[in-house]
């Protein structure tokens, strides 16, 4: 997979960043233009764990995720990739029942919770041991790698297809939520969700609750941080943090873990999932080839590399 010709990836989120370095560290010449620096980005907001991805298209969708597991494991035994591995809980306020997405089976410690193991309120739950992944440290090793791959980096908004095309004749997409107005795609809409971050009383294991709800009770702890949740509301474009938000989330997470009680806030942040009824990731010819790669919902991180190969793959075929 080595070409001389150079390709645009706009976006420089987890998708956009996770793309460009796949294609830069395979020898091809990399342009990123992007509307925001990675720190401001959903990216950085989220979580973030690795978890199955209940997402369409399921068949191609169980690829990307159990690809993106195995390069998270490795990285973890990076320390300065932001990725470790942690134990905990994944828990739901109903009966889960015995069905178990496939990926699942990829953590090898996986087991029923005990009924003593979930907190009040909680029907059923599993523990395992998965990757977390510190995003504001984790895009930064994404740049970091990019850079060092020889990739070109610019904080550019891109205002339509027409101009991509014209200034690289290979493009991918990597817009997030952007592509609903770069693209003209009705089928992209956010997901609002916000975390608040408080400094670590001494949290090593993760918990996230499953299942329906627009308001998941999550902590995952990252060093000397711990990141709370969340909520997912529908069309919801602002990017505000609202304090009644921040004060249930602190809330159900203390209620859960007491040590979270009282535990000082650091901050807080809101980030755009981009939700789509299926992940776009396909070429389309547009003058020259485009590869969309966006509308990963609440799973870009957990199919990002996946689907990283998978665009790479497409853009430089194309
Ligand atoms: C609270 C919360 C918790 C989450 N937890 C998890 C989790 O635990 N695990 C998980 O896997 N996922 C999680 N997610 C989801 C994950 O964050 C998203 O799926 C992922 O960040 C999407 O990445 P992206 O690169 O597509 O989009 P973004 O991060 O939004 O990046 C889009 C990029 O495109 C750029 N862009 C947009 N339009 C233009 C334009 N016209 N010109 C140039 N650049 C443009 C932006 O500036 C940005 O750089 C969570 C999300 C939230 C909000």
């Amino acid at each position: 997979m080595t070409t001389t010709e150079p390709v645009l990836v706009i976006g420089a989120g987890v998708i956009g960043l996770s793309t460009a370095v796949v294609l830069a560290e395979s020898g091809v010449p990399v342009r990123i233009r992007t509307d925001e620096r990675s720190a401001e980005t959903t990216s950085a907001v989220a979580g973030a764990m690795w978890g199955p991805a209940l997402l369409q298209p399921a068949d191609r969708v169980q690829t990307w995720v159990t690809d993106t597991y195995r390069r998270l494991v490795e990285l973890a035994a990076d320390d300065t990739s932001g990725v470790h591995l942690a134990a905990g809980r994944m828990a739901a306020r109903i009966d889960l029942g015995d069905q178990l997405p496939p990926e699942a089976l990829l953590l090898p410690d996986l087991r029923r919770c005990t009924p003593d193991e979930l907190p009040d309120g909680f029907l059923s739950g599993y523990r395992a041991t998965v990757p977390l992944i510190d995003m504001p440290r984790y895009l930064d090793h994404l740049t970091a790698r990019f850079l060092a791959a020889g990739g070109e980096l610019l904080l550019s908004p891109v205002s339509s297809l027409t101009e991509a095309v014209e200034e690289a004749s290979r493009v991918v997409n990597c817009t997030g939520v952007g592509a609903h107005e770069l693209v003209g795609d009705p089928g992209v809409r956010p997901v609002r969700g916000q975390h608040v971050i408080v400094r670590n009383p001494g949290i090593t294991d993760y918990f996230v609750e499953i299942g329906p709800g627009t308001e998941p009770t999550a902590y995952m702890p990252h060093g000397d941080r711990v990141v709370l949740g969340s909520v997912a509301f529908e069309q919801d474009w602002s990017r505000t943090p609202e304090r009644e938000i921040t004060a249930a989330i602190l809330r159900r997470c203390a209620d859960v873990e007491p040590l979270l009680a009282g535990a000082e806030v650091l901050g807080e942040a809101v980030g755009l999932r981009p939700g789509r009824d299926a992940i776009r990731l396909e070429s389309e010819r547009f003058g020259g080839t485009v590869v969309h790669n966006y509308g990963h919902s609440g799973c870009g991180v957990a199919l990002s590399w996946g689907c990283a190969a998978e665009a790479a793959e497409l853009v430089l075929s194309g």
